[in-house]
């Protein structure tokens, strides 16, 4: 048994011992040339400009690789017949922001048709329903400063957009939440959900 575990562990070291050598020379030299340049400064900037090189390779290969999978964007179209192009706005739990954009590609003003994206947790929808109608048309159906609300557009009109950025990390794990118009009298058609996926 303790013979076979020494083999083992023989040939474990063996293989450390080739990846080491099979690896280090590599980061090593263009770490020096790198180094080189700038060598004017100190040595102890040799030791932090061996790291550096490989660390800032690896960032780059991470971030090019990232945004090519991760849509953190969406625009929603509304229209004079009081509804919104799509009921489920897809946020991937990665995206930090998310950039959201509200078209009207309706005629009607905002007095008659207008529309907005509020966005809350599921049992504060009605709630700020009622007080964004309170609110008034000016507030854009909104009450001022209403800590239930993640997110709003402003109110648009027949050929206006808006565009919000939503902090993601205001959305709790294990919630739910909803988007929908707060112009008075539209909830009951403009309403949808929130999705958030991994
Ligand atoms: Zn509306």
């Amino acid at each position: 048994m303790k013979i076979y575990l020494a083999l083992i562990s023989a040939a474990a070291l063996a293989l450390t011992a080739c990846s080491q050598e099979a690896s280090q020379p590599e980061p090593t030299a263009p770490a020096a040339e790198a180094s080189a340049p700038a060598a004017s400064e100190v040595a102890e900037t040799t030791a932090a400009s061996e790291t550096a090189p490989a660390a800032s390779e690896t960032a780059a290969t991470e971030s090019a690789d990232v945004p090519a999978e991760l849509n953190c964007e969406a625009v929603i179209e509304s229209d004079d017949a009081m509804k919104y192009n799509t009921s489920e706005i897809t946020v991937n739990k990665a995206c930090k922001e998310f950039k959201l954009t509200l078209k009207h590609v309706g005629k009607m003003p905002k007095t008659a048709m207008g529309h907005n994206i509020v966005i809350t947790d599921s049992s504060n929808v009605d709630g700020v329903v009622s007080d964004g109608a309170a609110a008034g048309v000016d507030a854009n159906y909104v009450k001022a400063g209403d800590e239930r609300v993640i997110a709003h557009t402003k109110l648009i009109g027949g050929g206006e957009e808006d565009a919000i950025i939503i902090d993601t990390s205001k959305f709790a794990a294990g919630n739910q939440y909803e988007f929908f118009c707060s112009f008075p009298g539209h909830i009951g058609l403009m309403r949808g959900q929130i999705k958030l996926v991994d």
